[in-house]
């Protein structure tokens, strides 16, 4: 399961970046996922929910920005908005393009109450 790899290096990214203070607790991880990038929100969320337990990171939610695909057009240089794959150019039909955004899955920061 592809969502359960991806939680675990949320997990082991937000470990690292808690601060070395036994009261920190940490109630939320911000990610960014491109909507390209293939993952299932509520499959990660579910596996996030397993692994979080016993760890740092028990109380902590996933806060998800989700970042709109965007692809440019080989053939007519054309940039719009793609929000799956098969899709083609709006201006010429070309399927030769270049993904811009939305395949990204990064940690922005995590959230810690003190
Ligand atoms: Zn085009």
């Amino acid at each position: 399961m592809h969502e359960l790899s991806i939680a675990h290096s949320i997990l082991s990214i937000a470990e690292k970046a808690v601060p070395k203070n036994d009261r920190a607790v940490v109630t939320g991880v911000n990610l960014q996922i491109g909507e390209l990038s293939g993952v299932e929100i509520e499959s990660l969320k579910f596996a996030f929910s397993v692994i979080k337990e016993n760890t740092l990171l028990e109380k902590a939610e996933l806060i998800i920005d989700i970042i709109e695909g965007e692809a440019v057009c080989k053939e007519c240089n054309t940039i719009f908005p793609l929000h799956s794959y098969g899709t083609c150019c709006p201006k010429c039909n070309s399927y030769s393009l270049k993904i811009l955004k939305g395949r990204e899955m990064r940690v922005l920061n995590i959230v810690v109450d003190e």
